[in-house]
């Protein structure tokens, strides 16, 4: 069977205010920040199934091990990472032990569960993503008049990177400070230079060690129709765009600054991998004339989109899946889905999409 699918809108403070409304096609009177729209089954924001005349949740249905989310980021998110399942499940219990309640300001598992993340640019996006090599965090100190007290510490990740996250505020302050100075002199236009993003974070954030994470970090651009994936703890952080983003069902996020939210500098440390990252940009993968794979390691779920002008998609499912037109409308058996809408698919389903012209996101398990 196939069922329309409701999700649930994520308010985060980060979020832009017309993509999302847009896309869903809803009013935004009060000028709320729409940062998410999540289509899963997880208890922070569960979906619902049109089912037998009323909308039900899908997770007393059906279970699913994907998140699918539209992101719209406008401005620079929490410097993250996620954990592994093992650790996951550890820490899970842990704090489960200790009694702190799920929704704790200071719970960190969620869940048990790992969060392996794959995002597809809508827009230009740009994102921190995992470390630079030794010579790269070298070279940038060196051209960074604020950053040459780090010039010593700068030789190993772990012990560098650990350096900066327990560093004495007033050492922070000192050194962000000069920095600030620096870059306040200048116009910056340039969202290939982390000066660009520090600004806009000196803005939001005041002088918080995050900031150093955009120096030594690799950042990234990300072409619309590109897409990016990251493993656990792999440090990343969004700065701007719109996307669609899957991800193993879990809430699980280690952060270390540009954040109000809790923030536990030394599990942290423990679970984040200390490697230089080579970046890699993901083109998609024609399967046929009307979808685009974007292959990655996950286990959990593949992402494909779907573009379809004047023809059919015939679909065959081997799992759950979850859709959602990004543009146009689709026509799908006796069903019609407009720009905005979503749908969800049991296994073992025959069944066709057609448009004039529609751009769909599908979300299944892969074989
Ligand atoms: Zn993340």
């Amino acid at each position: 069977m196939i069922y329309p699918l409701k999700g649930v809108v994520q308010n985060y403070a980060w979020g832009g205010y017309d993509f999302i409304p847009n896309l869903l096609q809803v009013e935004n009177e009060e000028q709320q920040p729409f940062a998410e729209y999540w289509l899963g089954v997880h208890p922070k924001g569960a979906a619902k199934m049109y089912k037998d005349g009323s909308w039900q949740e899908l997770a007393k249905h059906y279970q699913v091990p994907f998140l699918l989310k539209i992101l719209d980021v406008r401005s620079v998110l929490s410097i993250q990472a996620h954990p592994n399942k093992t650790e996951a499940i550890a820490g899970f219990a842990k704090e489960e032990e200790k009694g702190i309640p799920r929704d704790a300001f200071n719970r960190v598992f969620r869940d048990d569960n790992h969060k392996p993340e794959l995002m597809y640019a809508l827009s230009d996006f740009w994102l921190l993503h995992g470390f630079k090599s030794m010579k790269d965090i070298n070279a940038c100190i060196d051209e960074t008049p604020a950053f040459s007290s780090l010039k010593s510490h700068a030789v190993y990740l772990s012990s560098f990177y650990g350096h900066l996250m327990r560093m004495d505020q007033s050492k922070v302050d000192e050194i962000l400070t000069q920095l600030k100075n620096e870059i306040d002199q200048q116009e910056i236009t340039d969202k290939n230079h982390p000066h660009y993003w520090a600004k806009k974070s000196f803005e939001l954030y005041g002088l918080d060690r995050g900031i150093f994470s955009i120096y030594f970090f690799n950042l990234v651009y990300v072409k619309p129709g590109q897409a990016i994936y990251q493993k656990a703890g792999l440090p990343h952080a969004y700065l701007e765009g719109q996307q669609v983003e899957i991800m193993a069902n879990s809430d699980n996020v280690f952060r270390a600054g540009l954040t109000p939210k809790h923030m536990d500098v030394e599990l942290l440390l423990d679970h984040i991998v200390f490697k230089e990252t080579q970046v890699n940009i993901i083109e998609p993968t024609m399967e046929d004339d009307l979808e685009s794979l974007i292959k990655s390691p996950a286990k959990e779920f593949e992402l494909s989109i779907l573009t379809i002008n004047h023809s059919n998609k015939s679909i065959q499912t081997h799992s759950e899946e979850c859709y959602i037109v990004l543009e146009g409308e689709a026509q799908v058996e006796d069903q019609s889905f407009a720009k905005g809408s979503s749908f969800f698919v049991e296994p073992n389903q025959e069944f066709t999409i057609k448009a004039k012209a529609a751009k769909i996101a599908r979300a299944k398990v892969p074989q």
